[in-house]
C-alpha cells in the first residue's frame, strides 16, 4: 500500500501508555469475563474471536513497528473520513467521524471492558473504535492474513459499524435482538457484520481510485475477509462448525459482500437486510 506521506487523522486517542490500562492477565477474573460478554453484545467486533487462546503478546511489537502501524492506522482512518465525509455531504449531511482509541491489552469503554483478545471492535455508545496494534501480528500468526491492506480492511470494517450507528441501523438491530431467540439474534448480527464488510468494500473502492493499492493488496484483503469467516474460525478453534452460532457470516459471505461494496463503490448496494 502506498500510504506513507498521506494525511493522518487527528481523531485518535492514544491510551497505550496510560496507567491502569493493564491490570495483570490472571487477576482479571470472572467479573471482567462477564463484562466482556456484555461488551461483546452491545459493541461490534470484527470477528468471533472472543476467548480464542494463544494470541501473541503485544510486547512483541517493537517500537519501530508500533510507530509504523500507528501511522498506517491514522492514514487509513483519515482516508475513511474522506470517503464517508463525501458520502454524507452528497446527502446534505455532515459526517461526524469516529474516534480511534489505540490501547494495549485492555481498556475501559462505554460498552464494558475492551480486551485485545476479541480483536478490534466498535462501541456505538461512545462512537469509538478500539484497536490494539498487536492485532497486526495476530492476523499474520493466527489468521494467515497479513499485510497493510488487510489491516486497513479491519479498520474500514469497524468504521463501517460507525456508519451503521450514524444511519440508525445499529441501534435498531440491537433493539430488535432483545426480543429474539439467540439463533434469530445471531442471524441479525451476521447481517450487520456483512454490511460492515460491504462498507469496507466501498472504502476500498475509493482507495483504489486514488492509487492507494499496489499489486496484490486487494487479494490480501480478500484473504483477510475469508480468514475471519465464522466457519473458518470455528474449524480452526474447535475443529467443527455450528452454523446457528454464526455471528459474522461465512468466509464466502464475507468475501462476497466486501466485493459487492468494492466493485460498486455504492453504499446503497450494501443492504444485507433486504
Ligand atoms: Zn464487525
Amino acid at each position: 500500500m502506498r500510504w506513507q506521506g498521506r494525511r493522518e487523522s487527528t481523531n485518535v486517542e492514544d491510551r497505550r501508555n496510560s496507567r491502569g490500562s493493564f491490570r495483570g492477565g490472571k487477576q482479571i477474573g470472572v467479573l471482567s469475563f462477564i463484562i466482556l460478554l456484555v461488551g461483546a453484545y452491545y459493541g461490534v467486533d470484527l470477528s468471533g474471536l472472543v476467548g480464542t487462546p494463544d494470541f501473541s503478546d503485544p510486547i512483541s511489537l517493537n517500537t519501530q513497528e508500533q510507530q509504523r502501524l500507528d501511522s498506517l492506522s491514522r492514514v487509513v482512518l483519515a482516508d475513511t473520513e474522506n470517503v464517508w465525509g463525501n458520502y454524507f455531504a452528497q446527502h446534505n449531511q455532515s459526517y461526524h467521524p469516529p474516534i480511534m482509541v489505540l490501547y494495549n491489552r485492555e481498556t475501559h469503554t462505554a460498552c464494558g471492558m475492551g480486551q485485545a483478545a476479541i480483536g478490534p471492535f466498535y462501541c456505538p455508545n461512545d462512537y469509538r473504535l478500539y484497536l490494539d496494534l498487536s492485532f497486526y501480528n495476530d492476523m499474520r500468526n493466527q489468521l494467515d492474513a497479513e499485510g497493510d491492506s488487510a489491516f486497513a480492511y479491519v479498520i474500514a470494517h469497524e468504521v463501517g459499524h460507525h456508519i451503521q450507528n450514524l444511519l440508525g441501523i445499529l441501534p435498531k438491530v440491537h433493539q430488535a435482538q432483545r426480543n429474539l431467540s439467540p439463533i434469530q439474534a445471531n442471524q441479525l448480527s451476521v447481517k450487520l457484520e456483512l454490511q460492515a464488510d460491504c462498507f469496507a468494500g466501498v472504502w476500498a473502492s475509493q482507495a483504489s481510485k486514488i492509487g492507494l493499492f499496489e499489486t496484490g493488496d486487494i487479494e490480501k484483503i480478500f484473504r483477510a475477509a475469508q480468514a475471519v469467516g465464522d466457519d473458518r474460525l470455528q474449524k480452526r478453534t474447535q475443529g467443527y462448525i455450528v452454523p446457528d452460532s454464526f455471528t459474522h457470516g461465512t468466509s464466502a459471505q464475507r468475501l462476497a459482500w466486501f466485493k459487492r461494496g468494492f466493485q460498486s463503490g455504492q453504499p446503497r448496494q450494501c443492504d444485507t437486510f433486504d
